[in-house]
């Protein structure tokens, strides 16, 4: 199995390695050509805003879009979080998000908190996260802190305002693996899978 990540620019590496402790390959994609024979994409955190012109630049926006569209699973985190939602340049994922809302680096913290996917708490890194201040019917609520969204799936789409790449063994990241293989294995059905089960959508 072979999962892309958008390696423009942010926590590529982490991405990359966060893959191989889970002995899956990570390719990291610079131009539409690095996308050919990828099963899933990761979207990582950085700056949303230098992302967002990268891939204007780089030319992966369009052929992004139809993969998303086609059903490829993908992954963002954090700054890929912003590219998803709506207004952001795939705004594949019915959430509105705003930016920064945690305030600056200073704040970024370490959370243990339970997620439908883990009745242990997960540690989850804040990093200058988007705040998700609401969703829409289609969305499932994964994981809450404090009263706030922090993770969600939408179809074929994880979406993480934390790093679980940045720590060792993370039900969300066993959780994206699956989606991929449920994918791989029956490529005309939206992904099942049992790691992450379905609840119904809210406003948030
Ligand atoms: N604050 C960043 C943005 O909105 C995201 C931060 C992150 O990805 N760690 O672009």
């Amino acid at each position: 199995m072979v999962i892309g990540i958008l390696a423009l620019q942010g926590n590529v590496r982490e991405h990359l390695a966060n893959l191989n402790r889970h002995d899956v390959q990570g390719l990291p994609v610079r131009l539409p050509g690095d996308l050919a024979g990828i099963e899933g994409l990761i979207l990582p955190g950085g700056e949303s805003t230098a992302m967002r012109n990268l891939v204007s630049s780089s030319g992966l926006e369009e052929p992004v879009g139809d993969l998303i569209r086609q059903g490829l699973p993908v992954w963002g985190t954090c700054a890929g979080v912003v590219l998803l939602a709506r207004g952001g340049i795939w705004s594949s994922v019915d959430i509105t998000v705003v930016r920064n809302a945690y305030g600056s680096q200073v704040f970024s913290r370490l959370v243990h908190e339970k997620s439908t996917l883990s009745e242990t708490p997960t540690p989850m890194v804040f990093i200058r996260s988007p705040r998700i201040t609401s969703a829409g019917r289609e969305v499932e609520i994964i994981a809450e802190v404090e009263g706030d969204v922090v993770a969600v799936r939408q179809g074929s789409i994880l979406l993480t305002t934390f790093h679980p790449e940045l720590v060792d063994h993370s039900p969300f990241t066993a959780c994206f693996i699956d989606m991929v293989r449920a994918r791989s294995a029956r490529p005309d059905e939206t992904p099942a899978p049992g790691h992450c089960p379905k609840e119904a959508g809210r406003t948030v």
